[in-house]
């Protein structure tokens, strides 16, 4: 049997679960400080016979396995977490961890179990209140300085949209511009009041659009699976692939793009790829 966590800003979900991905338990603990959060985590996994544990959490967290701060948390808005440490919270326990970021395991979920199966590279898109992007590549999760954040990619603004953007970083990356958060800034509502306006989505999909045909060029995907709330807005798909082929304008010439409605997909797990990735995650468990 195998934890798995899935380490969100407002709660984590815990369960546990085989290594074929079926979940046996699950709960949600709503995310406070470490001290308040960690014991009812803790006992959650306390009586199992439980070999690994693995943990899909919000960044920016050290992967480097070798190195001495595997599993903690870097310079984030969530400042009770700064310094924690996943590899130290469970080290009195004996279990052993694997750490990767949220949305990596989301990927891995996908990759495994859901619209990724059989494909050895991937990106798996989340669009929620943040951005974020899962990289699949020849078979494994990158990481290589510490995770990509391909979400803070800078985008050109499309002329009339005057919105600041959501990002506290920078104006005009993607999150910024096409976050939930940014969705609500530019128009004083949430993204579920506006579904019947055409030019939300028009827009939304301009700005997804942009951000795919620069992935596609930079990571070569054989496919992008899309996640995250504002992706529950089905009508985006069709919009989306359309115009990532119009900004290609032709330029790649694939099989796979060929066939664009199996190429850029919605997520397959509804909601579980995190937590399913996660549990996956936990066989590298060290
Ligand atoms: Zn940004």
């Amino acid at each position: 049997m195998y934890g798995a966590i899935e380490a969100g800003g407002t709660k984590m979900v815990v369960a546990l679960g085989d290594d074929n991905g079926q979940l046996f338990k699950k709960d949600r603990i709503p995310t406070g400080t470490p001290s308040d959060t960690i014991p009812k985590i803790l006992e959650f996994f306390e009586g199992n016979d439980i070999e690994a544990i693995g943990i899909g959490a919000f960044g920016p967290v050290c992967l480097d396995k070798n190195g001495s701060d595997y599993g903690r948390i870097g310079k984030s808005p969530k400042l009770p977490w700064v310094g924690f440490s996943w590899k130290e919270a469970f080290e009195k326990t004996g279990i052993p961890v694997a750490v990767d970021t949220d949305v990596n395991a989301a990927c891995l979920g996908e990759v495994i179990y859901g619209n990724g199966k059989g494909l050895g590279d991937v990106i798996y898109i989340t669009i929620g209140t943040g951005i974020g992007v899962g990289v699949y590549c020849e078979g494994n999760l990158l990481h290589g300085m510490l995770h990509p954040e391909a979400g803070h990619i800078l985008l050109p603004v499309r002329e009339g949209d005057v919105t600041e953007g959501s990002c506290p970083y920078h104006k005009n990356c993607f999150e910024g511009l096409a976050s939930g958060p940014a969705i609500k800034i530019r128009y004083g509502r949430e993204a579920f009041e506006l579904i019947d306006r055409d030019e939300v989505w028009e827009l939304e999909a301009d700005y997804i659009s942009k951000a795919l045909m620069q992935y596609i060029c930079c990571y070569s995907p054989k496919r992008i699976i899309l996640g995250g709330g504002v992706m529950n807005v089905e009508k985006l798909f069709p919009m989306i692939r359309r115009k990532t082929l119009e900004y290609l304008n032709g330029y790649l010439d694939t099989a796979e793009l060929g066939d664009i409605d199996n190429y850029i997909v919605p997520a397959l797990l509804d909601g579980e790829q995190g937590i399913k990735g996660a549990l996956f995650l936990a066989r590298s468990a060290r």
